[in-house]
This record gives structure tokens, C-alpha cells and sequence, in this order.
């Protein structure tokens, strides 16, 4: 699989095409997915505590035999495991249900309370190289500010919801100018038909022979944005890998970034407490 690898500011590397593992619960659809999206070639997986598959992932890595090296694997601290002891403790039980001595990149879920407190445990955690890479989720400027104006080591990385409705303009200007890196969850909306089978889209898609899932990937590759698409069906997980082949010109940007109608899945990440 071609990927790009996009840098964090300490210089790490992360392919820019990584794949989400939310909502693919059952043991059998889990094993099927990872095994395939790894013989086709995707290193890069993204899960966190609540999804409740990290053990899973860390036995389709083990099993593929290829070098633990090679992998570039993010977990999430829950809004029920903020504090500094708390966060410490809940790396050490996500390190050892992935079963790795290190992880790639550790993520703040939510903004919920006491993620200031959380995010010292990171820092020292980062500090020990028992992480390679800090950063949020769900965080919106005030948070960040927040979060920069008490840390030694800002967040090198924000992961929100981002598609062509919701395309987060003001947070993707922020981040840019802050050197925080933009990933991308629901980078398909999540899969909803009024954007995998808009007109103005499929218009752009036949154009290059590519389809419309194809296309919106493809304009988060040319904003810079690392992707995590999440499918469990090894056709889509191969053609979702397929975007490195072709590009967007500037007016086809310009046409997909008039679909923003601002309608977002997520709700006020202040408000998300516990339950997703
Ligand atoms: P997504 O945008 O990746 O959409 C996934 C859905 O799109 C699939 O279930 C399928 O129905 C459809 N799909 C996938 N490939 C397709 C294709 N080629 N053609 C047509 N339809 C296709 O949404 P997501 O799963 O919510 O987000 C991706 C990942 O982001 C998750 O798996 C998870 O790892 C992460 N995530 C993080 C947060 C967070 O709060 N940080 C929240 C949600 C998701």
C-alpha cells in the first residue's frame, strides 16, 4: 500500500492513511477486517478504551508476525480515566491489553473535566518514550488554549470529526498556524448517503474513475488531514487504500468545499461526559 507520512512537530512519522476500528464489535468481523486491512497494507490503527477492542488488535498484530515496529497504533484515555494517576494507570492497562511496551500515539478522548490533570500524566509518559507522539480528540479552541497555557508540551495532534459537511475551516486555520497536527475521524460522515451520493461529487469521481468515498478521502489528503476511514468490508477496506494514484485540482477543491452545510454527528464535546 502507498501512503504519505505526515510529521508531527517532534518529527515522527504517521501514514496519513490509518484505519478506525469504532463499532466492528464482533470477534469474528474484528479478526476479518484487521487481518485483511493488514495484508493489504495498512499499519496504521486507530482505537481507544471504550471501543473495547484494543486486545483484539493486539492479537491480529501479533498474529500477522510482521515487526511491531512497523505499526503506528493509537489508543484514547477515557473521560472516566482523567487525572494524573488515573491516566497513568489507564496507558498501563491499554499498553498491556494491546500487549506492546510502547504506543504510537495516546490520545485525551474529550475535553471533559480535569484533562489539564491528565495531560501531565501524558507529558511524563511521552518523556519516558513510552509514547511517541501526545494529542487530543474532540477539543475545540477554547480547550487548546486552555490546555497550551497550562503544559511543557503542547498537543501535537487534534483528532475531530472532519467531512466535506462539517470540514472544521476555523479549527483546521488554528491547528495549521499552532503546528497541531489535523486528524480526521468520520472522514466519510460516517458513511451517510446524502454525502456518498451527492451529484456534485459523483461528477468529480467519474472524472478521475474513482468513486465518491475515493474523493472525499482524497480532498482530506490534499488539506494535510490524516484520515482513520473505518470499514469492515474487505472491498471498501481496499478501495479506501486507493487514493494516492490520482489528485484533485484546485476547482475540484473548491466544488467539494461548497458542501459544507455545518451539520456535525458530535455533540458539544464539553457536554460528552461518559457514554459515546
Ligand atoms: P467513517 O466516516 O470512517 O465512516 C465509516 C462508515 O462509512 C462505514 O461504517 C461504512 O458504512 C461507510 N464506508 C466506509 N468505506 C466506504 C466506502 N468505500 N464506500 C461507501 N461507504 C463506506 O466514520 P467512523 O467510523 O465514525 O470514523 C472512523 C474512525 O474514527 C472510527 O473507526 C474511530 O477509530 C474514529 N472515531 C473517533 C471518534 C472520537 O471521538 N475521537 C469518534 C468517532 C470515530
Amino acid at each position: 500500500l502507498e501512503t504519505k507520512v505526515v510529521e508531527a512537530i517532534n518529527g515522527v512519522k504517521i501514514p496519513q492513511l490509518g484505519f478506525g476500528v469504532y463499532k466492528i464489535t464482533k470477534e469474528e468481523e474484528f479478526a476479518k477486517a484487521i487481518s485483511e486491512a493488514i495484508r493489504i497494507g495498512y499499519r496504521h490503527f486507530d482505537t481507544a478504551k471504550i471501543y473495547g477492542n484494543e486486545e483484539a488488535l493486539g492479537r491480529e498484530i501479533r498474529n500477522s508476525q510482521i515487526p511491531r515496529e512497523q505499526f503506528f497504533i493509537t489508543s484514547k484515555v477515557w473521560n472516566t480515566d482523567h487525572g494524573y494517576e488515573a491516566t497513568k494507570k489507564a496507558f498501563e492497562q491499554t499498553a498491556k491489553k494491546l500487549n506492546i511496551d510502547y504506543l504510537d500515539m495516546y490520545l485525551i478522548h474529550f475535553a471533559s473535566p480535569n484533562y489539564i490533570e491528565s495531560w501531565k500524566a501524558m507529558e511524563e509518559l511521552y518523556l519516558e518514550g513510552k509514547i511517541k507522539v501526545i494529542g487530543v480528540a474532540n477539543f475545540e479552541i477554547q480547550h487548546l488554549e486552555e490546555l497550551i497555557k497550562h503544559s511543557k508540551i503542547p498537543p501535537m495532534i487534534n483528532q475531530i470529526e472532519t467531512h466535506p459537511e462539517f470540514p472544521q475551516n476555523g479549527l483546521h486555520t488554528y491547528l495549521n498556524n499552532h503546528q497541531i497536527l489535523h486528524e480526521a475521524w468520520g472522514p466519510l460522515g460516517q458513511g451517510n448517503k446524502t454525502l456518498l451520493n451527492h451529484p456534485e461529487l459523483k461528477k468529480i469521481a467519474n472524472q478521475y474513475h474513482k468513486t465518491v468515498a475515493q474523493v472525499i478521502l482524497r480532498w482530506h489528503l490534499e488539506r494535510g488531514v490524516i484520515i482513520i476511514p473505518k470499514s469492515s468490508n474487505p472491498k471498501r477496506i481496499q478501495e479506501n487504500s486507493q487514493i494516492f494514484d490520482f489528485e484533485l485540482t484546485g476547482d475540484d477543491m473548491e466544488k467539494i468545499d461548497q458542501l459544507n452545510t455545518g451539520k456535525r454527528y458530535s455533540i458539544n464535546p464539553t457536554g460528552y461526559i461518559v457514554n459515546p
